[in-house]
Order: C-alpha cells, then sequence, then structure tokens
C-alpha cells in the first residue's frame, strides 16, 4: 500500500533534516528520504563538520610545534598521529550524524532510505520513488514535497579527478597521509580552509587561484590581509592562474595552467566551487528543468511553479552555506503549516574558518558605493584589544559599515582571532535595524574580543576610545 504524508522531504542535510523535523513539530505528518546510509548531508558528513574537526586538530599540532613555547610551554618532540586525527573527527562526525535519526525518532519523522524521484502528480498528490539500488522502488505520496537535495564538487574542464590523488573536499579530509606537496585549485573558501589543514599537517601546499587575491566577494581589505597572513604561514597562494588541466603521471600529478609552467604535485584538491545536485531527481515528471547553473528556480516564497512543491538550501539559488538552508527548510516548514514563513537574507553570516579566521555579514562598503548607498565606516584593530594581547593573536581588524544618512548598519567585516563567534552579534543587531550607535551604547564586558566590534561601532562617529 502507498503511504500518504503530508509532507516529503527529498534530502537530510541541513536544508532537509532541519525542514523535515519542523514540519513534525508543527503537526504534519512527513518523511525524509536520503540516499546516504548517515543523515546530516554534505554538512555533517563531508562538509562543515569533518573539517572543523581536522581545523582544530591542525591547529592544536602547530601549536604545539610552534606556539606553546610563547607561553613558556616547553614540549618535546612533537609527533602527528594521523590515523588519531581523522578518527577523532570520524567519531565526531559518527555522534553527529546518529543524533539527526535520533531527532527524527524524536520528533515522529520517518526515515526512508533511498534515492528519491519525482514520477508526477495525481489527484492532487506528488508521487516520490524511493529507491535503493537495484532494487524496485517503492512510492510515497504528498500533498507537498521539498526538494533538499544540496550540492556536489563542481569538475573542471581538463582536469581528470579519479577521486583520490585528484580529488575534492570529502577525499582532502581523509588523505591517508600527509601530501608531500598538494596544489590546491581555488582560492575559495574550501581551499583555504583545507589548504590550511594540510600546510599545518606539514604538507607544501600551493594555491591556484583565479582572481586577484583570495575569497572574491569579501572586503578588499580583508583579502589583501589573509593574503599576507597565508603566505607568512607558509601556503604558496599564486593569482591570476586559469587552470585548464591536471592529470596523474606516474606517481606524480601534473597540473595545468593558462600560460603558465606545468605543476608537479603529490595531490591535487579541486575547490572551485560546487554545483546543485539536481540530476536524476525527475523534474522532467513534473513539467520542470534545472536552469544553466543546475539550480532549482523558485520563487520568494521557495515555490518552484508547480503546486506543492518546493525547493530549498545549495540546490537552489543564494550562499551555499548549511546555515542559510536550516533558516529555508524553518521558513518553508512554517510557510505550509500557517501560511507564514520569512528568511532574512541581507543578515545571513558567512565565516573562514581558517587562523585568523574571515567572518562578514551584510554589504561592504565597495557594494555599498555600487547601489549608490553613501556609508560611514568604522574600523577597529584586534592589536588594540586586552583579549586579543592575552591570546597572543592580534592581527585583523572589525569594520563596521553604516549608512550615512540614518546610522543604521548596512555590513559588519571581520578578520582576526575567534570571529566566527562575534558575527553574531552584528547579524543581531542588524536583524534588529541597530544602527551604528545602537551598538556601540551596548556595554561589552571586558577583557574580551567582542569589545573591538563595539570599537569599530564607536569609530563610525570617530569616538573610540582605545585608538
Ligand atoms: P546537503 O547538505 O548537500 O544535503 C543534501 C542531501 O540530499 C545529501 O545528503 C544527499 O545525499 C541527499 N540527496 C541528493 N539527491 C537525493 C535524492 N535524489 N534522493 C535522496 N537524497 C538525495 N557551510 C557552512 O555554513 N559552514 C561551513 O563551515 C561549511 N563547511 C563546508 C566544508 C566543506 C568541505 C563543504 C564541501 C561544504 C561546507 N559548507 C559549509 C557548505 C554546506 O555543507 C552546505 O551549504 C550545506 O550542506 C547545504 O545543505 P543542503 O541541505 O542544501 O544540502
Ligand atoms: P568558492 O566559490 O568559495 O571558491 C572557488 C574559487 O575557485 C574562487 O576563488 C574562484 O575564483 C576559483 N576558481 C574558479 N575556477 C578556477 C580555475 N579554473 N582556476 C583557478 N581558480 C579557479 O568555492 P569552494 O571553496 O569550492 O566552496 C564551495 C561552497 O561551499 C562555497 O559556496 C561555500 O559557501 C561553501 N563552503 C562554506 C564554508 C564555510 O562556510 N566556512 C566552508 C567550505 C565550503
Amino acid at each position: 500500500m502507498t503511504t500518504t504524508y503530508d509532507v516529503v522531504v527529498i534530502g537530510a542535510g541541513p536544508g532537509g533534516y532541519v525542514c523535515a523535523i519542523r514540519c513534525a513539530q508543527l503537526g504534519l505528518k512527513t518523511a525524509c528520504i536520503e540516499l546516504e546510509k548517515a543523515l546530516g548531508g554534505t554538512c555533517l558528513r563531508v562538509g562543515c563538520i569533518p573539517s572543523k574537526a581536522l581545523l582544530e586538530s591542525s591547529e592544536h599540532y602547530l601549536a604545539a610545534r610552534r606556539h606553546l613555547k610563547d607561553h613558556g610551554v616547553m614540549v618535546g618532540d612533537v609527533q602527528l598521529d594521523l590515523a588519531k586525527t581523522m578518527g577523532r573527527k570520524d567519531k565526531i562526525v559518527r555522534q553527529l550524524t546518529g543524533g539527526i535519526g535520533f531527532l527524527f525518532k524524536k520528533n515522529k519523522v520517518t526515515r526512508l532510505h533511498g534515492r528519491g524521484t519525482l514520477t508526477g502528480i495525481t489527484d492532487g498528490l506528488h508521487g516520490v520513488a524511493v529507491s535503493e539500488g537495484d532494487d524496485a522502488a517503492t512510492t510515497v505520496r504528498a500533498k507537498n514535497v521539498i526538494i533538499a537535495t544540496g550540492s556536489k564538487v563542481r569538475e573542471l574542464p581538463g582536469v581528470a579527478m579519479d577521486w583520490d590523488r585528484i580529488g575534492g573536499s570529502t577525499e582532502a579530509l581523509s588523505y591517508p597521509e600527509v601530501p608531500g606537496h598538494l596544489c590546491v585549485i581555488g582560492a575559495g573558501v574550501i581551499g583555504l580552509e583545507l589548504g590550511s589543514v594540510w600546510a599545518r599537517l606539514g604538507a607544501k601546499v600551493t594555491v591556484l587561484e583565479y582572481a586577484d587575491l583570495p575569497l572574491p566577494g569579501t572586503d578588499t581589505e580583508i583579502r589583501k590581509l589573509a593574503a599576507k597572513i597565508f603566505k607568512r604561514q607558509g601556503m604558496k597562494l599564486r593569482y591570476g592562474v586559469k587552470v585548464t588541466g591536471a592529470r596523474i603521471e606516474g606517481d606524480k600529478c601534473i597540473v595545468e595552467s593558462e600560460g603558465g609552467e606545468p605543476l608537479q604535485c603529490d595531490r591535487v584538491l579541486v575547490a572551485v566551487g560546487r554545483v546543485p545536485n539536481t540530476e536524476g531527481l525527475g523534474l522532467e515528471n513534473v513539467g520542470l528543468a534545472a536552469n544553466k547553473w543546475g539550480q532549482v528556480e523558485i520563487d520568494d516564497h521557495f515555490e518552484t511553479g508547480v503546486p506543492g512543491l518546493y525547493a530549498i538550501g545549495d540546490c537552489v539559488r543564494g550562499a551555499m552555506l548549511a546555515h542559510k538552508a536550516e533558516e529555508e527548510g524553518v521558513a518553508i516548514a512554517e510557510r505550509i503549516a500557517t501560511g507564514w514563513g520569512h528568511v532574512d537574507y541581507d543578515t545571513i553570516p558567512n565565516v573562514v574558518y581558517t587562523d585568523p579566521e574571515v567572518a562578514t555579514v551584510g554589504k561592504t562598503a565597495e557594494q555599498c558605493e555600487a547601489d549608490g548607498i553613501e556609508v560611514r565606516v568604522g574600523k577597529f584593530p584586534f592589536s588594540a584589544n586586552g583579549r586579543a594581547k592575552a591570546l597572543g593573536s592580534t592581527e585583523g581588524f572589525v569594520k563596521v559599515v553604516a549608512r550615512a544618512d540614518t546610522d543604521r548598519v548596512v555590513g559588519v567585516h571581520m578578520i582576526g582571532p575567534r570571529v566566527s563567534e562575534l558575527i553574531v552579534e552584528a547579524a543581531t543587531a542588524m536583524a534588529f535595524g541597530a544602527s551604528s550607535e545602537d551598538m556601540a551604547r551596548v556595554c561589552h564586558a571586558h577583557p574580551t574580543l567582542h569589545e573591538v566590534t563595539k570599537e569599530a561601532a564607536l569609530a563610525v562617529d570617530g569616538r573610540a576610545i582605545h585608538s
């Protein structure tokens, strides 16, 4: 017998699993289809979580080798047990992905294992076939279907991926040994985070980037400082390089670029973006097709144009971020259940977990200028902050961008220690329509890194105290 649900979610990444839980909380009979054995999607299995686990471990390794002595802590011969580092990461992933299964049970979300394919609409209900390998598919029906199938590594023409020595982020999260020489294609978020991991663990890392600086789209001053710091840390960053090919030759990989000398290395990490997972989803069975970027087209309410069919997360327009997918998952669940659901796209933070970290929310001053918005900018350095001094991490700054006419904060941009944890203050302030004056008048505990944000807000009006 075919089971009918109020909502079927295809994909159990941060978009899909959060959406399914919220739907169930709102009293909707909900199922979530996931083709992988583990729940949690790219983020929990092969993305946010394992990369942060490795970043943390590699930072400890580097601290033990180089930085602890600055604190008067002398350690002997420091050894890396890579298998243990990887085991720790895998355990964290197992715990968190297992936790989603628990949350599904607790919230009475039905978990369906297999590939979900849209089969069409009958009597106002969507059909979704769920198939595992070659086994015959079972079909479920639902009034509402949410596509949350996420994304996969973008391949580069001419680059012969063997998904081992020439691979993407998933492979780079599990190299069995520290590569002698790792070539990273792309100085975006993945290239810099995973490049940092392997550089800290002892690899020679060369990053080839098409743009003139790392992290395209970020505040230019931050990009320049980041480039300087990463270079000093030992990563070799080459800009203006358009990679055109890569292949394996014997025990080496050869990377070719337009007008450049071929580069020989031991492993290649392709990190030039991600593309939506929309192939084989059966979009054609409901009269839809993916757009030229492979995304499912949606309107402002996540509607695809087919009644009862919605899409969220990495497989639709916008930033490919776990928290953006989650917000969309909650918004569409609430919209289906109550008629209302909203995501504030102007206050979605973006974080790069390198050392120092980069964290931004809202518009840069350059974007405001391009949009014809007159702004005032306040900036304050971590070098004048007591807590940063105590940490021994004083590079970087916070920049607050506020409208010149109303003082409303339209963007906050940070590079420095632990700014991943500081950015939420800025996002919260912006979500409540704060002015720089509002941010500056909030009492900040001393000594904290947060005081840099307060001082940057004061600096918008030329009133910073400690500079
Ligand atoms: P996904 O997480 O990709 O989940 C989609 C799920 O759908 C997958 O489990 C897939 O198996 C399943 N699926 C696909 N097709 C079907 C089908 N037909 N039937 C059934 N199931 C299907 N973002 C951050 O915000 N912070 C970070 O620190 C961060 N770090 C990252 C590090 C790396 C190395 C990578 C690769 C990504 C990182 N991201 C990070 C991005 C983040 O992982 C994604 O933005 C997020 O996972 C998107 O969520 P999603 O639910 O849309 O899709
Ligand atoms: P990205 O878009 O961040 O960076 C890709 C980089 O590759 C760009 O700098 C681009 O100029 C460069 N590039 C493109 N083609 C090239 C070529 N032929 N030769 C040389 N350089 C080239 O993509 P990514 O780093 O792969 O990350 C993918 C997505 O995953 C991002 O959208 C990001 O939001 C998400 N992600 C987020 C986090 C985080 O939030 N901390 C971490 C990892 C991934």
